[in-house]
């Protein structure tokens, strides 16, 4: 049998807390029956990197064709270790956190985060915002400067559930970004959409750009908010873009992480596709989308299976890459749009820009109220419980 083994050793970075130095380690193995992709941080500090070996460990003893392990790594105030293990095994998930206080040398639970009363608003935010009962279960959990992550196991892969600690009696000292986080809370509460109006949902592909800061303050100005499916790979250098996107009330979508066709990906690239793009969101807004996009709007059935994000198409379309002329684009969505259209259009060109404005002064003129994707379908749920059609 023919065995390759390859370990790879990558400086993450040298300095940090405890002077310790911290390695991303890369295991590789291929044989005719099975592959396996384990990545994972090694810590220097024993207690901590012998925890994440016996959880690779307990995974590898396993029969399986393919187990890809991949990791997320964070350092908070200089002092916590937040690890996550995310395992794929031959279509099934597992899922593995530490949080790690170097200064004590202690992994940390729920009840060294928060305080017991903050418990019952956890779980209230849990069962909100996920499907599924939770059952107060909170052994997978990490953390960051604004929020709590729950992970859970559902049919289709790892759930992460976000709860800010501004809704919590936080028990570490940690920088607290507090007034954006009020900022952000606030203008989601203020929003209020008339079901008896009409409402159509722009979304925005491929960006972010350098026109997209111009789109958000058109949308801000005339209180529309719209959904925008972003490139994964672009976030790094627009994070303070996405940020903004949010706080102003829009909301975010999962565009692949390149633009790759993923009808022609095999179920590794694709997954890569997906969740690399939903964990640099994540990294960056503490947001995790809910709804993929697929480039060129082809779906495919490995996606719809094993990614628990929700596809979402259009119903206008008005070919903003190919229409040089803004008001041309204006009047096509103008012209199409409907009570409860979707409208595709583009983040990354100026005529788009220029277009968006024309395009919501008419539409207003018709009543219309511009809304993201989760509220097109709140208010759809809503006009069938009232009896609106
Ligand atoms: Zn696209």
């Amino acid at each position: 049998m023919k065995k390759i083994f390859l370990s790879i050793l990558l400086i993450f970075f040298i300095t940090g807390c405890g002077h310790k130095e911290y390695y991303i380690n890369t295991i590789i193995e291929n044989s005719d029956s099975k592959v396996c992709a384990i990545t994972y941080p090694v810590t220097n500090i024993k207690k901590l990197d012998k925890q994440v070996i016996s959880y690779i460990e307990s995974q590898k003893e396993k029969n399986f064709k393919e187990l890809n392990i991949d990791y997320t790594f964070d350092i908070i105030d200089d002092r916590y270790i937040n690890i996550v293990l995310k395992t794929y095994m031959d279509e099934t998930f597992d899922i593995q956190t530490f949080v790690f206080d170097t200064k004590k040398s202690k992994f940390l639970e729920i009840d060294d985060l928060v305080s017991k009363n903050s418990l019952i608003t956890i779980n209230q935010t849990l069962e909100n915002k996920s499907n599924k009962n939770i059952g107060y279960n909170y052994d997978k959990l990490t953390f960051d400067e604004n929020f709590l992550y729950f992970y859970f196991l559902n049919d289709v892969g790892i759930e992460t559930v976000n709860v800010p600690i501004h809704d919590t009696e936080f028990l570490l000292d940690i920088g607290i970004p507090e007034l954006e986080e009020k900022l952000f809370s606030e203008t989601k509460k203020t929003k209020v959409i008339d079901p008896y109006k009409p409402i159509v949902a722009l979304t925005f592909d491929d960006g972010p750009s350098k026109y997209t800061d111009d789109i958000l303050d058109v949308l801000s100005e005339n209180d529309a908010n719209a959904t925008f499916f972003v490139l994964g790979n672009k976030v790094k250098n627009y994070s303070n873009t996405l940020n903004k996107m949010l706080a102003n009330g829009n909301e975010i979508g999962n565009h692949s992480y390149n633009h790759r066709e993923l009808q022609v990906l095999s179920e590794e690239e694709l997954l890569f596709q997906i969740e690399t793009t939903q964990d640099i969101i994540k990294e960056k807004t503490g947001y995790t989308p809910i709804y993929l996009r697929p480039t060129y709007g082809n779906t495919n059935n490995f996606l719809k299976k094993n990614s628990n994000l929700e596809i979402v198409l259009w119903t206008v379309d008005p070919e903003d890459w190919k229409y040089k002329n803004s008001k041309t684009i204006a009047n096509r969505v103008i012209n199409k749009t409907k009570d409860g259209s979707i409208v595709l259009m583009h983040d990354t060109k100026k005529r788009s820009l220029e277009a968006l404005k024309i395009i919501i002064k008419k539409l207003k003129e018709k009543d219309f109220q511009f809304v993201t994707i989760s509220e097109l379908k709140e208010v759809n749920e809503i006009r069938k419980k009232l009896g609106i059609k």
